[in-house]
């Protein structure tokens, strides 16, 4: 157990090379260490391609002496998901850490301790709150507030993006359904440190379900070659815009993911303007997708871009810009 949890003996962590690709070099400090017994189990939050989520009432985490609800992840391959989520620190706008059980981890348990967000997915909840932002379409004060919501989660993930960049933190797989939703329209990206490969090309190219496939969330360079920088992570960024601006909408609805679908965005076909989605943020869309990474903007550039709009909007509608989270 020792071993896997110190790292390995040879070598040593690159703080100039993506994080995810030397967890091996990524220890783990015991203060996160929590009592599984501590721990009292709830509902089923969810099930992701690598195992459950679970609801619980931790009693004594973070430094509170009373019980606070958690969202705990149960399975076996997230060694490197915990010493990732332990490297790259503590941001508002991504999901943090709270405590891990370690202790029984040779019998192939471990739980990774992730503050709760009650809203769940962010894609889930744009398709349930769907009917309301299009009810409320002809109402203009109320459908500014619409904009500036979407704004506001396109700004908090641009700014939880820029914190994972300093951080030398590549996402790979950044989408709605990887950003959950808290309290106070806190958005935060999760799934940190998976086994990306798992998307594997032959399985998404026949891929012919509704679900999402990550490949419609992959730049250029990704789809051809596999490189993936912070560059292709600000592709996916544009391609979150586009789904927060189609209420949840799937990407490249009427296109079948198969060998001409990589030709197409290679001789420069792109995604439509999505109905509630202004020029100009059609325009950062846009950018986001430009064909050589060097010109799609930072994500610092994004934090600006949207936040100079979010203050517009926010004017418009007299609301003041208080705080990150809007
Ligand atoms: P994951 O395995 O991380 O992709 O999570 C699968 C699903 O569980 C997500 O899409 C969410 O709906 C839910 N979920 C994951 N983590 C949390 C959390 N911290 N709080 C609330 N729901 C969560």
């Amino acid at each position: 157990m020792e071993t896997y949890l110190q790292g390995t003996a040879e070598g040593k962590y690159n703080p100039d090379m993506p994080v995810d690709e030397q967890t091996e070099y990524l220890s783990y400090d015991a203060n996160w260490e929590f009592p599984s017994n501590q721990l009292k189990f709830d509902i089923v939050l969810g099930q992701g391609a690598f195992g459950k989520v679970m609801r619980a009432e931790a009693t004594g985490i973070d430094g509170t002496a009373g019980t606070s609800q958690v969202a705990v992840k149960m399975i076996k391959a997230l060694l490197s998901e915990l010493k990732v989520l332990i490297h790259i620190g503590q941001h508002l706008n991504i999901l943090n850490l709270l405590g891990a059980c370690t202790k029984d981890m040779h019998k192939g348990l471990l739980y990774v301790i992730v503050e709760y967000c009650r809203y769940g997915n962010l894609r889930n909840h744009l398709l349930r709150r769907r009917g309301n932002f299009v009810n409320t379409m002809d109402d203009d004060l109320k459908e500014n507030s619409i904009v500036k919501h979407l704004l506001c989660y396109a700004f908090q993930i641009a700014r939880g993006m820029e914190y994972l960049d300093s951080r030398k933190y590549i996402h790979r797989d950044l989408a709605t359904r990887n950003i959950l939703l808290g309290e106070d329209h806190v958005v935060k990206i999760c799934d940190f440190g998976l086994a990306k490969d798992c998307y594997k090309y032959d399985n998404v190219y026949t891929k012919k379900s509704d679900t999402p496939v990550p490949v419609k969330w992959l730049a250029i360079e990704s789809l051809t070659h596999k490189v993936y920088t912070t560059k292709s992570d600000v592709w996916a960024f544009g391609i979150v815009l586009w789904e927060l601006f189609s209420l949840g909408g799937s990407p490249y609805p009427a296109m079948n993911i198969d060998e001409t679908f990589i030709t197409r965005i290679k001789n420069g076909y792109r995604m439509e303007r999505p109905p509630q989605a202004s020029e100009s943020q059609y325009d950062i869309m846009r950018r986001c997708w430009a064909h050589s990474p060097d010109d799609r903007p930072t994500f610092t550039d994004l934090v600006e871009i949207i936040g100079n709009s979010l203050q517009t909007s926010v004017r418009q509608v007299g609301f003041l810009l208080t705080r990150t989270s809007c």
